[in-house]
């Protein structure tokens, strides 16, 4: 198990405490508009159902600010309002109870606009999240660069506007340094962590569609997890926003900094394989991908690895030409042909789980 840096500052965001050593909690964003209540209601109770902890509504006009208190009133997830250029949507989410701001205070304007939303965070006692992007850095920044983005230019926007914040004496803040360039952001993150002590919230931002964006957050955000860093996460892929949150899970699995759900370790087949490994893979994937409960389930394709994976799993298969022997806690429990092996191992996993 990693370690995960400890000593970032306890923030809250509705029910649930980030910081501070917390787990890491995964987050993702609507992908409705946002003044249409009852399709955003529909998507944030299906994100719940998956395993999201909090969500992300986009807050581009007064219609979308407008309906916050509905939506706030229909769910139960910590809801954290997207703002930027105008500040009274900021002023109107407070008010209409969400539980944290994410707003960029380079691109809400003059210093008396910032204030206000630091005065309506400070009444109604929600964090601000400051989201630097490497999409709408400040252009002083990039001319200082070289009219380019780099790490050390979304480090020093983050300082700036920790600095506009920390002289209006609010201190309730979460920070992001998201970049489309994977090593960039990677360099931001162990920057701005050995700078100041705010919880970090981390993705790879436009990552991309499905495939691609999953293995470009995985990249990045292992990379930035392995060093202890995050206490928040979101990876945005050009998809339902429910694959975003298995991909978040199966991040924080696959590095050991949470446990939750079937996870499977199946060998990639061979010349030696004495039953076919892929479908039998996929279907049992499929078919167990509701149980929460961790679970390790090794499927293997022959005798070589197969029996010792197996047996080191809580659940596993290994073929043995035309048969399967079913493990479970390390010992074998079935035998059975291979027709029967997927319903077999299903059932093995599920009584399992309810156990
Ligand atoms: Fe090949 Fe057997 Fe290894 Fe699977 S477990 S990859 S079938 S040797």
């Amino acid at each position: 198990m990693l370690t995960k840096r400890s000593n970032t500052k306890k923030i809250k965001i509705g029910t649930i405490e980030i910081g501070g050593g917390n787990p890491i909690a995964v987050q993702s964003m609507t992908k409705t508009d946002t003044s249409d209540i009852d399709a955003t209601v529909k998507q944030i109770h299906a994100l719940e159902k998956e395993g999201c902890q909090i969500v992300r509504c986009a807050v581009p006009d007064k219609e979308s600010a407008e309906a916050l208190k509905e939506i706030k009133k229909q769910i139960n997830l910590p809801l954290v309002a997207d703002i930027h250029f105008n500040h009274t949507y900021a002023l109107m989410a407070a008010e209409a109870g969400v539980d944290k701001l994410r707003i960029n205070p380079g691109n809400i304007g003059d210093k008396d606009k910032v204030r206000a939303v630091v005065d309506a965070a400070k009444a109604h006692k929600i964090p601000i999240r400051i989201g630097v992007n490497s999409g709408s850095l400040e252009k002083k920044i990039r001319r200082r660069y070289h009219g380019h983005v780099t790490a050390e230019g979304l480090v020093k926007s983050a300082l700036n506007n920790i600095k506009m914040l920390e002289e209006l004496d609010f201190t309730d803040i979460v920070l992001s340094l998201k970049a489309t360039s994977v090593p960039m952001t990677i360099k931001a993150y162990e920057m701005i962590a050995k700078k100041v002590d705010y919880p970090l919230h981390v993705g790879i931002t436009e990552a991309g569609i499905t495939k691609v964006g999953s293995i470009r957050s995985a990249a990045g955000i292992g990379a930035i997890f392995a060093q202890g860093i995050g206490d928040t996460v979101r990876v945005s892929l050009t998809d339902d926003p429910l694959e975003e949150v298995r991909i978040a899970y199966e991040i924080l699995k696959s590095m050991e900094l949470t446990y939750h759900g079937v996870t499977i370790i199946s060998c990639p087949t061979c010349g030696r394989a004495d039953i076919d490994i892929i479908p039998i893979a996929h279907e049992v994937a499929r078919r167990t991908k509701r149980i929460k409960q961790p679970l390790t389930v090794a499927i293997m394709g022959c005798e070589v690895n197969g029996p010792g994976e197996a047996a080191d799993a809580d659940v596993g298969l290994a073929g043995g030409r035309g048969i399967g022997l079913i493990f479970r806690e390390g010992q074998v429990v079935r035998k059975v042909p291979e027709n029967e092996m997927i319903e077999a191992l299903v059932d093995e996993i599920e009584s399992m789980a309810i156990n």
